[in-house]
């Protein structure tokens, strides 16, 4: 079969991969964008936008019912149809991505149905429904795969219904129990979600809940958990699943089993490399990521964006490594990449943003550490506001420079208030001009001061 030639293949129309694309085809290059499943990726489907539609539904019911105490009286009424309406309508346009490729074809690329893989260097085969397409790309071949979720091998779990964050999203009903295996973003973000929907939720984690954040940032979820009625169930794990067809039943290795209508599986994300080819450039396909260098190159030719770059999982590192990508690829000036300063939120109540090390990475890095910390409730903003209010600010400062490297941003709008301390890791604006600024009052951003207090 003949190669069609053009300048770039994107393999994989995530967010950076889309973004990338269409960039690349405005920019005059004969652009071919391959993509098997929903141009746009995992994010605005089945990942953050339908999660965050759920998270600002689950909020207002939870505010609603603080009306107690606070403004009134009230009993709220859960009711799941709308928000199930508007993940179909808004967020996914009904799973159809007819928008989308219209976009792209507008900027002037070519868009391909089907799954890519690289069959030799330089060259492209994908698997249409018409049969296989080889394209053999000039410039560059651009690699944004993302990732899939990881099911664990559970004894019994195969075959039985259980849910993952993509059939999580497209729940028509709050089922009436729910277990979430899994403490991190994606499983505490769903836990709560439920469980303010009506649902009895336990969460099952074999360490802690988000376990790549600041201690003090689990702890203080599981405390709102607990009070919110959510259990959670700390260093155990899932050794086998039975499903008799009304429930599922979850044994744990202490010999507890635990029982609930529904089941979600929020261990992790995977990757096929084997499928994607990538052997045929002579790179690893068993690796956990692809390691490329600062201006996302993985191999002569070869740029890779997004989840599977190693550098975090989020939309925002997408479309960030996309910049640098074409930038590279059109050999254009830029900065290459830099990863001091990666902002991540999880989108539970109280929001936890984060930014840059933790304290203990830090420590690792043999770091000369500070820390300061300092509670919400105790700020004027958080006695002003009660209910709702847990939270705290974590500075992180490699004392020997005088610059903070992290910080923790916990409590109302905690992803919002991690702005500020996101300019201050990235720009390492001095901590001795950080205490010079003046922090509006009463706001929840001026406990930033009071952690730079804590610092000492
Ligand atoms: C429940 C959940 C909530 C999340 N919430 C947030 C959030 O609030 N904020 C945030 O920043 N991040 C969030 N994330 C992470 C975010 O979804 C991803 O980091 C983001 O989608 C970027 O991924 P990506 O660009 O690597 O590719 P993806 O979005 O995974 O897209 C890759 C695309 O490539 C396609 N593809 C794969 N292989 C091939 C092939 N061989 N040929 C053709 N096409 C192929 C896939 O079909 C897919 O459409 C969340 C994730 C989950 C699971």
């Amino acid at each position: 079969m003949p190669a069609e030639a053009v300048d770039v293949v994107v393999i994989g129309m995530g967010p950076g991969g889309e973004d990338a694309a269409t960039r690349l085809a405005k920019a005059g290059l004969a652009v071919v964008g391959v993509e098997g499943r929903l141009v746009g990726g995992e994010c605005p489907y089945y990942a953050c936008v339908p999660t965050k539609i759920m998270v600002r539904a689950a909020g207002a019911l939870a505010e609603a019912r603080r009306v107690n105490g606070l403004a009134g009286s009230a009993t709220v009424q859960p009711n799941w149809d709308p928000v199930a309406a508007r993940i179909r309508d808004e967020a996914t346009d009904d799973w159809d991505d007819t928008v989308a490729v219209e976009r792209f074809e507008k900027a002037g690329g070519a868009f391909v149905r089907g799954w890519g893989r690289i069959s030799a260097p330089g060259e492209v085969t994908v698997a249409t429904d018409a049969g296989d397409r080889v394209f053999r790309a000039n410039k560059a071949i651009v690699l944004n795969p993302g990732t899939a979720p990881a099911v664990p091998p559970l004894r019994g779990l195969a075959g039985t219904p259980y849910w993952t964050n993509r059939e999580a999203v497209t729940a028509t009903e709050v089922p009436d129990s729910l277990i979430v295996l899994g403490g991190g973003p994606v499983g505490v973000e769903f836990a709560q979600i439920f469980a303010r929907f009506g649902a009895k939720v336990t969460v099952v984690v074999p360490r802690r809940l988000l376990p790549q954040d600041e201690p003090e940032a689990g702890e203080l979820l599981a405390k709102v958990f607990e009070a919110e009625g959510i259990t959670v169930r700390t260093g155990v794990r899932g050794t086998g699943v039975s499903h008799d067809g009304g429930a599922f039943a979850l044994e744990l290795d202490g010999g507890e089993t635990l029982r609930a209508q529904q089941l979600l599986i929020a261990t992790g994300r995977r990757t096929d490399f084997a499928a994607l080819g990538i052997g045929a450039i002579g790179l690893d396909e068993s690796a956990k990521s692809i390691a490329v260098n600062e201006h996302m190159r993985a191999a002569d030719g070869v740029w890779v964006i997004g989840d599977v770059a190693g550098h975090g999982a989020f939309t925002h590192m997408s479309m960030y490594q996309s910049r640098i990508a074409v930038r590279d690829i059109l050999g254009e000036p830029g900065a290459p990449a830099d990863y001091r300063a990666v902002p991540r939120v999880t989108f539970t109540d109280p929001e936890i943003g984060a930014v840059g090390l933790t304290e203990e990475q830090a420590r690792a890095a043999g770091l000369t550490v500070r820390t300061g910390i300092t509670d919400l409730t105790t700020s004027t903003r958080g006695w002003i506001h009660k209910v709702g209010n847990a939270g705290f600010i974590k500075l992180v400062e490699d004392a020997d420079r005088g610059v903070l490297v992290g910080a923790t941003s916990a409590g109302p709008d905690g992803g919002e208030v991690l702005g500020a301390l996101v300019v201050a890791v990235h720009a390492q604006v001095p901590t001795a001009t950080l205490r010079e600024m003046i922090y509006a009052y009463p706001t929840f951003h001026r406990a930033i001061e009071s952690a730079l207090d804590a610092l000492g």
